[in-house]
């Protein structure tokens, strides 16, 4: 694969370095991709903000692109998700999927109406609030749903009169680059500008004067650099950050129901989500049977190179992330948890590594404590449910959870309780465009999709017109003054 540009101003910026991109499945470069340089970043802000006179302007023509873009994904995803599985890894399929659901949120914001609130209509003065768009809005990405995470900024941020520079993380930065391609046809230059480099760009994108508003998904590490970066000129933020999602199994749930759930639920994208369950709680009455359950499920699924059939598990995206499965599942296992099955890195190239369930296991071991993002599960052992629920929410993660059980009211009243920005009833990681998404406490601030996630890409506007004959009715609260 060769030929990556990067899109500025409607136009194919090679550059004059490149960097090169894994293959997670084998370890290999096998394309390259272009570092922006400092002044091809400016030129994509200037493109940007040129861009935004008009584009601001039409909301029609601002929706039809959306839905032309939606067209030209659909149209593309052929192209599109052989780049996404040789640069992240995941199954062919999944990232078939992944190009759809980018579609689906186009569609979705191409539709999405916010008609102005009428707040006061008398004698005195109308007024409505309305929505402004933010201005040049900066965009940066991680690996492991490079696409869709990027249309969850990308068709808000268009439909409400923004323009965008976007930044895809070095691990994965193909197919966000192909895609800029494809759609330039679809939209006017500079509305949309994909630069890419490592992670110093995303500090000069954080850093650069231009941006009003930095929408950011990623570590809660980087996330914190981004929200001091940002600070200076005060440029508007969105953090999707880290989770160490629980999920919580009560004493009336079906063990082998759960089992399956609980596994799809965590072992998505190889673990790889923010919001996958990262540890689960389980009744010791339950314990056994739905550890086997769990690890005959881990033991049994293909892991491989996700342009093979059947493969339903691929790599780790790469190598530091691979390191840190490695050493948190070594450190677990030295603290005396049991591997029920997995444990080890596979015997084989590319950043594999065995689907694992981790036991006898509790809070205080830093793969419980701390976000995996890999396939790693620990399952721990709890008696009382006060106390389990206050586990859960013992931890600057708030990102989302889930509690499973036959008594779904029972569920739902334990779920109220989680301290997190979803909270599941008997299922886990049902996303979809018109929900909102964000995290509590260090796993975010604000959040993306729905009418919330469209009114992050804006500015509050009061528009007060008096209908007083003199302009002299200046009041406060109703109080003449
Ligand atoms: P990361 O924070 O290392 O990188 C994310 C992006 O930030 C990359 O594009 C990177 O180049 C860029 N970046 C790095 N340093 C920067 C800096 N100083 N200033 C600006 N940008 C910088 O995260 P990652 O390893 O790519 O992704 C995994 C993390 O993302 C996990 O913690 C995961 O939970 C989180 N995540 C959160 C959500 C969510 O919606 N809450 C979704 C997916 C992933």
């Amino acid at each position: 694969m060769s030929d990556f540009v990067m899109t500025i101003g409607g136009d194919s910026v090679p550059a004059v370095d490149s960097f090169g991109v894994v293959n997670p499945a084998n370890g290999e470069v096998f394309a390259h991709a272009p570092e922006c340089s400092r002044e091809q970043l400016d030129g994509a802000f200037d493109a940007a903000s040129k861009a935004q006179r008009d584009w601001k302007s039409d909301e029609s023509a601002r929706r039809a692109t959306l839905l032309a873009m939606a067209d030209v994904l659909l149209a593309s995803s052929g192209e599109l998700a052989p780049v996404l599985t040789a640069e992240q890894g995941k199954p062919l399929g999944e990232a078939n999927i992944e190009v759809f659901a980018s579609a689906i949120w186009c569609q979705y914001f191409a539709n999405l109406e916010t008609p102005p609130q009428v707040i006061q209509d008398d004698a005195e003065a109308r007024v409505e609030v309305v929505r402004r768009p933010i201005g040049v809005v900066g965009a940066i990405t991680p690996w492991n749903f490079p696409l869709t995470l990027a249309f969850w900024k990308i068709a808000p941020a268009l439909l409400a009169g923004n323009t965008l520079v976007l930044k895809p993380s070095p691990f994965t930065p193909l197919t966000t680059l192909k895609v800029a391609e494809l759609l330039r046809g679809v939209m006017p230059p500079g509305v949309l500008n994909v630069v890419s480099g490592g992670d110093e760009l995303g500090a000069w994108m954080t850093g650069h004067p231009v941006p009003r508003k930095i929408s950011f998904t990623g570590s809660i590490e980087t996330g914190k650099k981004v929200a001091q970066s940002a600070a200076p000129d005060l440029k508007r933020v969105t953090l999707e950050l880290g989770g160490n999602d629980p999920a919580i199994v009560l004493d009336d749930a079906d063990p082998a129901v759960v089992s399956r759930a609980i596994f799809a639920g965590a072992f998505n994208n190889n673990g790889q989500v923010c919001s996958a369950i990262k540890r689960v709680y389980v009744p010791e009455s339950l314990y056994d049977q739905v550890v086997d359950g769990l690890a005959a499920q881990a033991s049994a699924i293909t892991v491989g190179d996700g342009t093979e059939a059947g493969t339903k598990l691929g790599p780790i995206n790469n190598a530091p992330q691979f390191e840190r499965v490695k050493e948190l599942v070594a450190d677990a296992i030295s603290h005396g948890a049991t591997a029920a099955t997995g444990g080890k890195a596979m015997d084989r190239p590319g950043y594999f590594f065995e689907p694992t369930i981790l036991t006898d296991i509790t809070d205080g071991t830093r793969i419980v404590d701390e976000e995996q993002f890999g396939p790693a599960l620990p399952v721990i052992a709890y008696r009382d449910i006060d106390d389990v629920v206050e586990r859960a929410n013992a931890t600057h993660f708030g990102l989302s959870g889930s509690v499973w059980g036959a008594d779904a009211e029972r569920a739902a009243e334990v779920a109220g309780r989680l301290e997190c920005g979803t909270a599941w009833v008997n299922t886990h990681l049902a996303l979809a465009p018109q929900q909102p998404f964000g995290g509590f406490k260090w796993s975010g601030i604000g959040v993306e999709n729905g009418p919330w996630g469209l009114a992050e890409f804006t500015e509050i506007q009061a528009v007060h017109r008096s209908k007083g004959a003199d302009g002299l009715n200046i009041t406060i609260g109703g109080l003449v003054s």
